[in-house]
């Protein structure tokens, strides 16, 4: 009956569509050309220790500098990258910089030693099979110990196929980075295999966060979560913090770390040097 109605099912585009298509294409071969113009460049946003406000590492926020449009924000060409597959190259290129820059942190200053860089890992980059090769690759070319290392990817990516992620995480925690389930209660987790995945990290979405002051019910969800982290020794970061009521809160609910702009926005390489060098 299915396979009936798939042969006679009528695809409409309608014009939004089609400039949805066209547009896709198009900026496939911008960003063709922008990787190999070097246009992509790594933000860094501060991630802090909740308790005392010291830093506790960065998180990688990749932007695009276009020449005619600016400031390309990731929610717009990420989506395309993963879409037609060039966020493989594209998170290669990422990841190894991260790497690179951190390392480099580390040996100019010693208080930059015991950080920590996230990067994210999308759907496309999760599924293959080279992922954790290449990894470890890339943390030998650039002398990152792996410790100072944190992979993030979303609780919807590693859900999507819970049995072939639990072997994925398990070959890159071989290689001793730390892991951790991005924009936690957005998607629909499965607590049997949150405790099989050798995951370090939670990440609770910034909507609940941001929720917290107007709609209280998002304050027990946050407790739930933390609580439930800390049960299965799992740390937790909370996302988007912009005031001091949501930090407090969340200090208050045993939250480990907080990242959002009352701390900082993502900065460039250079500013975000300055907040190491002011940590030492
Ligand atoms: P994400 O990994 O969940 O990153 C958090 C997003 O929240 C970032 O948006 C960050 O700039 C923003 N943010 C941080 N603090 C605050 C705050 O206090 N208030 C508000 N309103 N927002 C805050 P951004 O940089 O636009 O990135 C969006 C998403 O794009 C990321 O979500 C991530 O999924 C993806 N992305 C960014 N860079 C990369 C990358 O290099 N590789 C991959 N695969 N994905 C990336
Ligand atoms: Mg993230
Ligand atoms: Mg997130
Ligand atoms: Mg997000």
């Amino acid at each position: 009956e299915a396979k009936q109605r798939g042969k006679s099912r009528i695809v409409v585009y309608n014009k939004k569509m089609r400039e949805g298509v066209v547009n896709v294409l198009a900026m496939e071969q911008d960003l063709i050309r922008a990787l190999k113009a070097g246009e992509f460049e790594p933000y860094f946003q501060p991630i802090v220790n909740l308790a005392d406000g010291t830093l506790y590492g960065f998180e990688t926020l990749t932007r695009w500098n276009h020449p005619d449009r600016g400031m390309v924000s990731p929610g717009e060409f990420i989506p395309v990258a993963e879409e037609t597959g060039l966020i493989v190259e594209l998170g290669i290129r990422i990841l190894e910089e991260a790497c690179h820059v951190m390392e480099g942190w580390r040996q100019k200053y010693p208080a930059a030693r015991d950080l920590n860089i996230a990067v994210n890992i999308s759907a496309r980059q999760f599924s293959e099979a080279a992922l954790a090769t290449s990894v470890g690759r890339i943390l030998d070319s650039t002398g990152l110990p792996a410790s100072c290392l944190k992979l993030e990817i979303t609780e919807t990516v590693v859900m999507l196929d819970a049995v072939k992620s639990v072997n994925q995480l398990n070959m890159l925690k071989k290689l001793g980075i730390m892991l951790s389930i991005d924009d936690f209660g957005t998607g629909y987790s499965s607590m049997s295999y949150l405790q099989k995945f050798p995951t370090d990290q939670l990440k609770i979405d910034l909507s609940f966060v941001q929720r917290m002051e107007t709609a209280p019910e998002n304050i027990e969800i946050v407790r739930a979560i933390v609580n439930m982290a800390h049960s299965l020794r799992l740390r937790v970061v909370a996302e988007g913090i912009e005031t001091e009521r949501q930090r407090d809160l969340l200090y208050s609910l045993q939250c480990d770390y907080g990242q959002g702009y009352l701390y900082s926005k993502p900065l460039p390489k250079a500013e975000a040097e300055e907040f190491v060098k002011n940590s030492e």
